[in-house]
């Protein structure tokens, strides 16, 4: 599997960590541990009672027995940088506070110097670029490529996860040559892996409303494939809280599930809400907490074949995050340093970058802080010294996993 760690037998260790964390009462819940155990898969239709039905609690106690058969108290960030390209888009999702026409006052695309500029200031602490931006009416694949590997050749040492699924389709047509043929020539630039977004919700029903015109389930599927056949890692996610029943969010996690069964590609899975600010979408539900939360852990329950969960801090929070932490999710959102995309819609979260502010987090949520590299292939946890030695937060190597 690309970039995977924690235990692969944590089926056999989840009913002890059941027990370690109280006792499951809710029949619905039972019937998915009971199917875990013995099948290694919740079905759909539990998928679909422990949203409609199942005790909250119980729905997070048992994602978090599965976050801890896993990986016990290991919480995965990294060190990254987030730099949006270009806020120009020739679609117009009706979610989407990020885009803006061409003659928008404040529509920016960035160069390549002006880019590289973004990363400077970070360039030494960071061991990622998390790029994605709109589809530019006229950049096409060898402005990206250029752009990846001004980078690369700039600061070797970071990791490039750029472009979502639909950027790479646009890329596809604005260049007249296959999407392999795209994934290849960014791979050839320094690209390292996918991030997952613009997946929203693999329902074309539901993207005929909230996103017409990007791609369609099948064909975001069909993109994460082929990277995957090129040999690099995707991540993947899913935008709730929209239009959609609790029956297309299961949907969505099955698709999701049965690609990694045939790639094993997919490294991390992100669940986030909907922030409704300044978006056209007035028929959107609100997500609440409870349905924040407890998406994150159905997440955890159903993607038993997906390794990492991750709390997307810009989105829900800081506080949610935490909570997340406890509830199935086993990976939290990095330094970013700046993001654009939640915070148009809304998001408060601080984007201050700060690698001990965010370990104290994950240790006030009873975590073991752990920088992780793009692919989770490379390991150090991130410790406070004793008073005694200085109270310093110290990076330290992490000789054997687990
Ligand atoms: S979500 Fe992406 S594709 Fe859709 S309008 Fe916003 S920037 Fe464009």
């Amino acid at each position: 599997m690309i970039g995977s760690v924690g235990y692969p037998d944590w089926i056999s260790r989840l009913s002890d960590r059941v027990q370690e964390l109280g006792s499951i009462s809710d029949p619905i819940v039972q019937t998915a541990f009971d199917e875990i155990i013995s099948e290694g898969r919740v079905s759909i239709s539990t998928g679909e009672s422990l949203f409609l039905h199942a005790d909250l609690i119980d729905v997070m106690l048992l994602g978090h027995a599965i976050k801890k058969s896993r990986y016990d108290n290991e919480i995965y960030f990294n060190s990254n940088l987030h730099v949006n390209t270009t806020n120009i888009c020739v679609l117009a999702c009706r979610f989407c506070a990020f885009r803006r026409g061409p003659k928008a006052q404040d529509a920016y695309a960035l160069s390549v110097d002006e880019y590289l500029d973004r990363i400077r200031p970070f360039s030494s602490r960071i061991d990622e670029v998390h790029s994605v931006g709109g589809l530019h009416p006229e950049w096409d694949v060898t402005y990206y490529a250029n752009l990846i590997s001004s980078a690369k050749e700039k600061y070797p040492h970071l990791s490039m996860k750029c472009l979502t699924a639909v950027e790479i389709k646009h890329l596809s047509q604005i260049s007249e040559i296959s999407i392999s043929e795209v994934l290849s020539k960014l791979i050839d630039a320094g690209l390292t892996s996918l991030p997952g977004g613009g997946a929203e919700i693999l329902d074309d029903e539901v993207r005929k409303v909230i996103c017409n015109g990007k791609e369609s389930s099948e064909e975001y599927l069909d993109i994460h494939r082929t990277a995957h056949l090129l040999g690099i890692p995707t991540n993947s996610t899913m935008l709730f809280g929209t239009i959609e029943t609790a029956s297309q969010r299961i949907n969505h996690l099955d698709k999701i599930r049965k690609l990694q069964d045939e790639t094993r590609g997919f490294q991390c899975f992100v669940p986030y809400p909907f922030l409704p600010d300044r978006t056209r979408l007035p028929q959107a539900q609100h997500s609440t907490g409870n349905e924040t939360l407890r998406t994150i852990s159905i997440s955890r329950i159903m993607l038993d074949n997906v390794p990492h969960i991750k709390a997307y801090r810009m989105n829900i929070g800081d506080h949610l995050s935490s909570l997340a932490l406890n509830a199935g999710a086993d990976d939290v959102d990095g330094t970013v340093g700046h993001e654009e995309i939640m915070h148009e819609a809304g998001s408060q979260t601080s984007v201050e970058d700060d690698l001990d502010r965010l370990s104290r987090l994950i240790e006030d949520a009873g975590g073991v802080p752990i920088r992780r590299s793009t692919t989770y292939d490379h390991f150090e946890i991130h410790r406070r010294r004793p008073p005694s030695d200085g109270d310093k937060w110290v990076s330290l190597p992490v000789a054997d996993m687990i």
